[in-house]
């Protein structure tokens, strides 16, 4: 007994238990219950997070509700919305490194990653705080003299941005950034998994001067808080970044009360490569693209077509590079492979290792796990488009290799899937380069490059990839609604029977 008790006060001492963040206050769950942060690459907990529930999830709407209505935000002058938004910039960018860690430390990808990740955040901040007094509204030209129109827009309201934990900050900012801008308050649900820089990071916004209530984040499980936000009846709009399972379900539950939604799922993303590419730079390309961030990201080119004439020699190149990479310490700059993020997911790729397996597929490398939640990169050939390892999404290290012979087949089976959210095209033919991105259906077509991302280009899906855009100039009109607005300046109304629509 006694113990037990002096274990719970070690405990109590060693591990970091963060809070709420609610109407500017750090706040503990109604629960009083807590999720613990599990590292990854140790494999332990090295922090707790609060297990909101439904209670929380209601008190942070009230607060982003109360703080839109009394307009200290929402009706603040765009350009000094503008100035906090890049202030909040400026002390990202002093933190970074500090939240980039906490990362490393929540999903175990790489700092050499994540660093550059985290660092590049402001950029998002600053563009979006740049168009806070740019949106424009217009007078529209109506047939009659003294009728005038004018066409408005206004911030949505209460939006909720619920996020995987893959790229926690990041994937938050692309919501956040934009909705702020357009005026709206906002609450953050963050993967249970990967809470705690989110908690961390929310603070900056009030240190800078936003108002309470604008910038809230409530942690917890999907099925608990995450829910419990979507349906409540005083959030406007809901934008979800996750699974194709989980996107359904907040789809759902957001048609259900006419709710705004944004989804931005999963992917099977081809990666195409022709003869007459440079193969070298393929190599990397297709190397990055499946095997960096451990193949745990959502625009992963998770299926390799290439052209028969050149398989075999191309496989072999793939199997030498991938050879080498450097599994271990996430923090380590020489690492080039940190582990699985969370023991389910190990589960699941092991899973689909032995589906591909069974399925027939030839592995020409890896297909074992490694110490820990480790998996060292592995390469399927002999695939076919029917097979489960090229239709669904591993969301790990895996690297399904198909053939085609000629241009038709390849955008034949680069299109045969559910997805569209990415795809990649190495060649030098002019011709190919300017048709083919056009037939590929994916929300984003690389040519010669691969996961390249910018604030200022739009990403989404085509097909269950999802549902709208982020990022670039048109993502804060997805939090703004449009209103149009009829002015009458003739002195007499007309005959009200001879009024047209
Ligand atoms: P999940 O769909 O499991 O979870 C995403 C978020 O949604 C989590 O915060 C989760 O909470 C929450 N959630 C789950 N169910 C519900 C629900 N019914 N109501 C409200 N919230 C819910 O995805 P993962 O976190 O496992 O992330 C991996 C997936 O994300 C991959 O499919 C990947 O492709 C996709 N992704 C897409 C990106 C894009 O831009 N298109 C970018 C990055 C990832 P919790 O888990 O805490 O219970």
């Amino acid at each position: 007994m006694l113990q037990s008790a002096i274990i719970l006060v070690i405990w109590d001492k060693l591990m970091k238990r963060y809070l709420l963040y609610i109407n500017g206050k750090e706040t503990p769950s109604s629960s009083g219950e807590w999720i613990a942060s599990i590292n990854p690459y140790t494999t332990e907990p090295w922090a707790e997070i609060p297990r909101g529930n439904a209670e929380d999830a209601n008190r942070a709407v009230e607060a982003a509700s109360q703080a839109f209505e009394e307009g200290a935000w929402s009706q603040m002058r765009p350009t000094e919305r503008g100035h906090l938004l890049r202030k909040v910039g400026d002390r990202i960018a002093e933190e970074a490194e500090r939240l980039a860690k906490i990362e490393v430390q929540d999903n175990g990808k790489l700092l050499s990653e994540m660093g550059k990740q985290v660092a590049y955040l402001p950029e998002f901040y600053y563009y979006y705080g740049g168009l806070c007094d740019k949106v424009e509204g217009s007078i529209i030209p109506i047939d009659k003299p003294n009728m005038h129109n004018f066409k408005y827009y206004e911030p949505l309201g209460v939006c909720v941005a619920i996020t995987a934990w893959n790229s926690p900050l990041l994937l938050a900012t692309w919501k956040i950034a934009p909705a702020l801008a357009a005026g709206n308050t906002v609450i953050l649900k963050p993967s249970e998994h990967a809470s705690a820089s989110s908690l961390e990071f929310v603070k900056l916004f009030e240190e800078v001067g936003f108002p309470p209530g604008v910038v809230n984040v409530v942690t917890g499980f999907g099925s608990e808080v995450g829910a419990a936000l979507v349906t409540h009846p005083k959030v406007a709009k809901v934008s979800f970044t996750g699974g194709e399972a989980g996107g359904r379900k907040v789809g759902e539950l957001a048609a259900s009360d006419f709710t705004h939604v944004t989804l931005e799922l999963g992917g099977k993303s081809p990666n195409i490569v022709f003869p007459d590419a440079d193969l070298q730079n393929a190599v990397k390309g297709v190397i990055s693209g499946i095997f960096a961030a451990t193949g745990q990201t959502c625009i992963a080119g998770s299926r390799l077509i290439v052209h028969e004439e050149i398989h075999d020699e191309f496989v072999e190149a793939l199997i030498a590079f991938a050879k080498k990479a450097q599994l271990g310490d996430p923090l380590l700059p020489t690492t080039q492979v940190g582990p699985i993020a969370t023991k389910d997911q190990y589960g699941k790729v092991l899973e689909y290792i032995n589906i591909a397996k069974e399925e027939g597929a030839t592995c020409v490398l890896g297909g074992k796990p490694g110490k820990g939640w480790f998996i060292e990169p592995t390469i399927f050939t002999d695939v076919s488009n029917t097979m489960r390892i090229a239709r669904e999404e591993v969301f790990g290290p895996v690297l399904s290799v198909l053939k085609f012979k000629d241009e038709e087949e390849a955008v034949a089976i680069a299109n045969d899937s559910n997805y569209g959210l990415a795809a990649g095209l190495w060649t030098q033919d002019t011709t190919r380069i300017l048709t083919l991105p056009r037939k590929l259906k994916a929300g984003t077509v690389w040519v010669n490059t691969y996961r390249v991302v910018s604030f200022l280009s739009p990403v989404g899906g085509y097909k269950h990839s999802g549902i709208g855009r982020e990022n670039g100039k048109d993502a804060i009109f997805s939090y703004l609604q449009t209103k149009s607005v009829w002015i009458n300046t003739e002195t007499e109304v007309p005959d009200p029977f001879a009024m047209r629509l």
